[in-house]
């Protein structure tokens, strides 16, 4: 039997247009090929909406909201240039990774119809405007902010549930992203309360026929199991919501980085390997 083809529909940041990844574009698309994926999804970060919610490298660095849009500007037309220039070698579907900060939805629809990537991928970053996944630091603020762990996990679901409702994301990225600095997430994630709401969400999700994320980032930073923890794994499947690995990658080593062996978790759970199109979903209002 043919072994499913290795893809990532999530990932691809580099150092040359973020902060926080390293390695330039065209090197990572290269890592890419030589690693033998046909397809890739490249993601980057979307600029921020003002200065206020810039990343703390992007201020440390003294960049503005503004350099920051014309770096995503110089990003969109170097992923269009290398999709081209590598086409017969692989297939580049040009995406971005989005926020939900305050006034998100203006903004990532100004930025869909400015540059009309291929996808979106639909993340929270951000609750109450506090980048929870950025440190420690960050996340326990983000905690007392809302009150406790429980609270705070619902308001990412809630955040996402009105994200997803009005960018309808063809990627839901790392859907449980909120359990990055938390060790009690199994229990966490099993209380009805936060059920209740992964429920609901994973019903959007399905409603609008969207695709989710198996995040391998935690791998490759020697946690053990990606985004899509197996208890939310199982619920997926019964929902039968087609599930795409993505690297998350930040650098040409994290390129293609243990997406075989996640094809292998999924395709022993019983999921498709017949990797959905990704495009733009037309927008409710
Ligand atoms: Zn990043
Ligand atoms: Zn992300």
């Amino acid at each position: 039997m043919k072994s499913p083809s290795l893809i990532s529909l999530h990932g691809g940041h580099s150092g040359q247009f973020c902060c926080h990844a390293r390695d330039r574009l065209e090197e990572i698309v290269c890592a890419y090929i030589k690693k033998g994926f046909k397809r890739v999804g490249i993601t980057e970060h979307i600029p921020p909406a003002n200065d206020l919610l810039r990343y703390p490298d992007e201020i440390e660095q003294g960049l503005t909201a503004r350099d920051l849009y014309q770096r995503f500007a110089r990003y969109m037309a170097e992923v269009t240039r290398l999709k081209s220039v590598y086409q017969s070698d692989i297939r580049i579907h040009v995406g971005m990774e989005t926020e939900t900060y305050a006034g998100y939805l203006f903004h990532v629809k100004q930025l869909i119809h400015n540059f009309t990537p291929d996808y979106i991928v639909g993340s929270v970053h951000h609750v109450n405007d506090i980048c929870f996944d950025y440190s420690r630091q960050e996340y326990d603020r983000a905690v007392r902010h809302c009150g406790s762990h429980e609270q705070l996990y619902l308001r990412y679901f809630d955040l996402q549930f009105e994200m997803i409702n009005h960018l309808h994301p063809f990627v839901v990225g790392h859907f449980d992203l909120i359990r990055i600095h938390d060790p009690a997430y199994e229990q966490r994630l099993l209380a009805p309360v936060i059920q209740e709401r992964i429920l609901r969400n994973l019903s959007l999700i399905k409603k609008l026929g969207l695709v989710m994320d198996f995040n391998l980032r935690p791998l490759a930073r020697g946690e053990k199991e990606p985004y899509l923890t197996p208890s939310l794994l199982k619920m997926i499947k019964k929902l039968d919501i087609p599930v795409v690995p993505g690297d998350d990658s930040h650098g040409r080593d994290q390129a293609g980085g243990h997406v075989a062996h996640a094809i292998q978790i999924l395709e022993t759970l019983g999921f498709d390997m017949c990797w959905p199109e990704p495009r733009l979903l037309p927008l409710s209002d």
